[in-house]
């Protein structure tokens, strides 16, 4: 079990112990950032306790109907509820559905498996609603709750169920799941840097980057908005627009994390540059003369000013803001801070 997930090996001895034993909870939640592989688990947990294999044998076996239909993406017992991801809250009905489902008992497995993605997103009252199954669940029913705040869960949901918290990866998990994914030839031992760096210990994060070149021209994209505060007549009206557009460009969308991550950190470099005159400390050195371009904008209050709204502004994309939103305010606030007009 789990052989072809890298890490967590605590995670990995508790609840293959517990699959082994038939000791396990009926109710979990996975706590960790997105991309983190809280998914995976929690299919590979579900393959384990949903197996009908013969007794003695290590779960999941691979070959009885449970497994190979999961394997096929098509066992009717196990469900992944994920909600739209757009909308901000999963509601009661949701639950009420969900309900309905769970009374019925599995038809080709040991047991039925519920995955909750993005159940921070779970009202109040649809958490109450899922309390009574969490509390008194049908003996074939296994919940698993994936969260990235737990805070947004209710104590009283919170106190009965599991949890388990999922921990970042080394730098050497990140690149080996890059290369286990194919995605590292011809990569430089600059390129894994970044990969490891924009990764932050996320998997799944250093997974998105597998088009250099794209994320090369988005970069120097990045530097053609920020300069043109610099230049011309109505530059902070053009600003304005063509910042709104990078971040809102139905091409650029799915992108959204790394224009944030990289801003942060070209905006960090100008003002770092604008304090001390040297390209030596900055992350983006390869850039020295577009970031000592740029310094030239303003000085150096303006850039921590502009540093300061980027770093503030960067958590909100990943709560559900509406993203034109936080790109108008932020233009705003660099072109007040830069102060051009
Ligand atoms: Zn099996």
């Amino acid at each position: 079990m789990f052989e072809r997930l890298l890490g967590q090996e605590s995670i990995k001895r508790t609840l293959s112990e517990a699959v082994n034993t038939g000791r396990y909870g009926h109710a979990y939640v996975f706590c960790g950032p997105d991309g983190i592989g809280r998914k995976s688990f929690a299919r590979e947990l579900s393959r384990g306790v949903m197996c009908t294999g013969p007794d003695g044998t290590e779960k999941p076996c691979g070959n009885c109907p449970s497994c190979r239909f999961i394997a096929a993406g098509t066992n009717p017992d196990f469900k992944l509820i994920s909600g739209d991801e757009n909308r901000a809250s999963i509601g009661v009905e949701y639950i009420r559905r969900l309900e309905e489902d769970i009374a019925t008992a599995p038809t080709v497995s040991a047991k039925k498996v519920y995955v909750i993605d993005r159940s921070e997103k779970l009202t109040v009252e649809a958490q109450n609603a899922l309390l009574k199954t969490i509390e008194e669940p049908p003996e074939y029913v296994m919940l698993i709750l994936i969260c990235s705040n737990p805070s947004m869960l209710i104590d009283t949901v919170r106190s009965r169920v599991i949890r388990l918290d999922f921990a970042r990866y080394s730098r050497e998990d990140v690149l080996a799941a890059y290369r286990m994914a194919g995605e590292a030839s011809g990569i430089t031992a600059e390129d894994e840097d970044f990969i490891v760096s924009y990764a932050d210990g996320i998997i799944g994060r250093g997974l998105l980057f597998k088009d250099f070149g794209l994320y090369g021209k988005l970069r120097e994209r990045i530097f053609d908005v920020l300069s043109m505060l610099g230049s011309g007549k109505g530059k902070a009206g053009t600003f304005y627009m063509e910042f709104i557009a990078l971040f809102t460009d139905k091409d650029n969308l799915p992108y959204k994390d790394f224009l944030f991550f990289e801003l942060t950190a070209i905006v960090r470099d100008v003002m770092i540059f604008a304090r001390t005159g040297s390209t030596q400390a900055l992350q983006n050195r390869q850039f020295g003369n577009k970031i000592e371009e740029l310094a030239k904008i303003t000085g150096r209050h303006g850039w921590e000013k502009i540093v300061d709204a980027v770093t503030r502004a960067y958590p909100l994309t990943v709560q559900n803001v509406n993203q034109r939103m936080i790109a108008a305010n932020l233009a705003a606030q660099i072109i007040d801070a830069a102060g051009v007009s």
